[in-house]
């Protein structure tokens, strides 16, 4: 290993040292350092600025401080990504501090796995504990039986610091439950991950399932209203009738499954009638031709049959969109359908933009969350790991990015024990046993392990599982790794002491590093060292951006350039890549399973009031949210004999669970929907224990081949009274 130390490092930076130096006192109180940046008064009281992390949108908070608790959680007028907007989950914030559930202490499994039984240890026994046990797994099965997984957040890199400087190769997120469709399929068509959306000048808006009003992003759901405000037309693509579809000019409600025909359909018309951009195509794009012989074939009549949607509904849209181009987005949404068909409808969404050349006006390369300038602790190189991973990727995955990943697939290869057996998991602020398909699976994969450790700020169902807890400090009680975005650099402080002994997460990273002979992968001295250090090549104190929560740097000459990185360095409507590697190279109807006989397609989504699994024990957020039951059309309850609030069994074919039935006709009389993230296992969570149940439950894992995204609404049920 090359040992850059700290020592060598601080020779060859004077201005290093001196920034350094600081980091070798512990940081202040949180209400002495506010106190001296006159951000709160001798009494206590005042405001301090930070980030939310009631999701991962991270709009910026004003949290009132009265006599050192948080009182209240107010957008950030000043902070230019949210502009001082905050949904109800990040107002609600401060009850995730405040949960009475709240693990304060670390815990030690005392009883049988899941039984829930702990006890309270020092945090020097606890870590002494996981890293014994890490370092027992490594020596005797190699560092890739030691599993990684973690959400997407600020100090993610502390823990990619972990897995990697341990040598596993075995990293689990949760976005292939997510969006790794819509990433793959920008990276195959443009060769960037996520446009940026602009909404100022649009006119014509395709939401295929992106349910903009409760799957909250406050800058971009407050796009969304000002562009419905200005009359611009919205056609909705969602088997149910959301909130979103009621600010809609058209709700469309689909066939589930069926989002690849209609968009295939629109590229018809748009081709056929010679409605696109003939300027754009010719400079920007290739693959044209084939593209266009491909789609000949799937007329609106074709897609009408399919989708239940008219040809002339079809029709008309293709038209009206080309027509507003280039101030019309067909937005890629981060799910889109779901089934494992949802690639190609990528595929087809961003080269509908594509086509018409909406490329400047309403979609721009994204700023991104690069480096932003900003330094880090110097560390050696990691250790060369030659072991496969466990989610296939790349060598079953081929296209799929490392850092996303396919976690169902990491969980399956658990219980395959395939190419090897994994013993040990360290998990991060996720709940792997809520998120993943078949709930069954996830327990059972769990049920392998010789040891699991979790870090978490209450008690998780997955942590439930855990022998060993590691108490984390909330958002409001801890520094995370600064966030760059562009020319702007955002900074989560501490707004209150944390409560009992949680740490944060780059103290727990570090003193487990250390405990595993890793020191030089964390030589940061305390959380504002690390800050420090990131901010010393800009020449920024941490003392001036902790007074806005922010800082805005000038921004480069130029702005951000177009820069199609793919293999011919244009927009590939034919995907050589792909088309190298013997798969789909221009998007292709394939038909998705049709729902059995007597059976319903589940459908889930998000609701304004929770974050996927992690909020429902917030006692805010629960109070201000109805009963989670199951959606159901009151023609197919009719035909069942059932009634509303009836008590159902709903049975897929991995799980069964019983929720009372909500009988609407904001759904389509073929599909079913349940809200995500509640019937929760673990007992730790007495708010949320025994509401509603879990979708997890009945999900069956279904991968797409391409982007290994997981396919949720391809699950069928049945449902009878309970
Ligand atoms: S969208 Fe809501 S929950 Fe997410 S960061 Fe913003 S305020 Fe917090």
């Amino acid at each position: 290993m090359t040992n850059i130390s700290r020592r060598n490092f601080l020779k060859i930076s004077g201005a290093a040292a001196g920034a350094v130096m600081l980091g070798h006192f512990l940081p202040p109180p949180v209400a002495e350092a506010a106190r001296l940046a006159g951000q709160i008064d001798a009494d206590g009281d005042g405001y301090i600025p930070t980030l939310c992390e009631m999701c991962v949108w991270r709009c910026g908070v004003r949290a009132k401080i009265a006599k050192g608790k948080v009182v209240k959680l107010e957008g950030n007028p000043d902070q230019p990504h949210s502009q001082g907007r905050l949904c109800a989950r990040g107002q609600s914030g401060l009850m995730t501090t405040y949960d009475p559930d709240r693990v304060l202490y670390p815990l030690v499994r005392v009883g049988q796995r899941g039984e829930g039984k702990f006890r309270r240890a020092s945090w020097d026994e606890a870590l002494d504990i996981v890293a014994t046990k890490m370092q027992e797994i490594k020596d005797k099965y190699g560092p890739e039986a030691m599993i990684f997984s973690s959400t997407h957040n600020l100090s993610q890199v502390g823990f990619e610091n972990l897995l990697n400087g341990f040598g596993s190769p075995n990293y689990g997120t949760q976005r292939s439950l997510c969006f790794n469709a819509m990433i793959v399929a920008n990276l195959m068509t443009y060769g960037m991950e996520e446009p940026a959306r602009d909404y100022s000048q649009l006119k014509y808006l395709i939401l295929t399932g992106r349910n903009l009003t409760e799957a909250i992003s406050t800058s971009e759901t407050a796009a969304f209203v000002d562009a419905v405000a200005r009359g611009v037309k919205v056609i909705y693509i969602d088997p149910r009738y959301t909130k979103t579809a009621a600010k809609s000019t058209e709700w469309l409600p689909i066939k589930p499954g069926t989002d690849l025909a209609f968009h295939l359909a629109l590229l018809n018309v748009i081709i056929g009638e010679k409605l696109y951009n003939e300027k754009f195509v010719e400079e920007h794009t290739v693959g044209f031709d084939e593209l266009a012989a491909e789609v000949a074939q799937y007329t609106p009549e074709w897609a009408a049959a399919l989708t239940e949607i008219p040809a002339d509904m079809i029709r008309c849209i293709a038209r009206e969109f080309s027509e507003a181009a280039p101030y019309a987005l067909a937005h890629n949404g981060w799910r889109t359908s779901n089934f494992v068909n949802s690639f190609q409808t990528q595929r087809a969404i961003t080269i509908l933009n594509a086509i018409t050349g909406n490329w400047g006006v309403t979609l721009l390369p994204a700023a991104g969350e690069g480096g932003g300038g900003l330094g880090k602790p110097p560390q050696p190189p990691y250790p060369r790991i030659s072991a496969l991973r466990l989610d296939g990727v790349p060598w079953k995955y081929p296209f799929v990015p490392l850092k996303l990943g396919v976690f169902q697939q990491l969980r399956d290869s658990i219980l395959e024990g395939k190419p090897y057996q994994a013993r040990g998991w360290f998990i991060s602020r996720q709940n792997p046993v809520q998120s993943l398909p078949d709930r069954n699976r996830t327990l059972e994969a769990l049920g392998k392990m010789d040891f699991i450790v979790t870090v978490d700020v209450i008690l998780n169902d997955t942590s439930w599982f855990a022998d060993v807890v590691l108490p984390e400090a909330s958002y409001l009680e801890r520094y995370d790794p600064l966030l760059p975005v562009g020319n702007r650099i955002f900074l989560r402080q501490p707004v209150v002491e944390p409560q009992g002994e949680a740490k944060s997460a780059l103290w727990i990273f570090k003193q487990l590093g250390e405990r595993l002979g890793l020191s030089d992968f964390f030589q940061y001295e305390d959380e504002e060292d690390y800050l420090r250090q990131q901010l010393m090549p800009l020449g920024v104190t941490l003392e001036e951006i902790k007074t806005h929560g922010f800082i805005e740097l000038p921004k480069k000459e130029g702005g951000l350039e177009y820069k199609w990185n793919t293999p011919s360095g244009k927009i590939e409507l034919k995907s050589s890549t792909l088309e190298g590697a013997g798969y789909t190279a221009i998007p292709k109807w394939e038909a998705p399973p049709a729902a059995p006989d007597g059976q319903f397609h589940l459908l889930t989504g998000k609701v304004g009031q929770h974050t996927q699994m992690s909020t429902q024990n917030n006692q805010y957020l629960h109070k201000y949210q109805d009963e989670p039951r199951l959606w159901m059309n009151a023609q197919s309850a009719e035909k069942l004999g059932l009634k509303d609030w009836d008590l159902v069994e709903v049975t897929s074919e991995v799980g069964s669970v019983k929720l009372a039935l909500q009988v609407t006709q904001a759904i389509r009389p073929d599909s079913v929907y349940m809200t995500p993230g509640f019937g929760k296992l673990s007992k730790g969570l007495t708010t949320a224990y025994g509401v509603g149940a879990s979708d997890s439950v009945l999900h069956v894992t279904y991968t797409d081949p391409v982007s290994g995204g997981q396919a949720l609404s391809q699950t069928c049920v049945t449902v009878k009274k309970a």
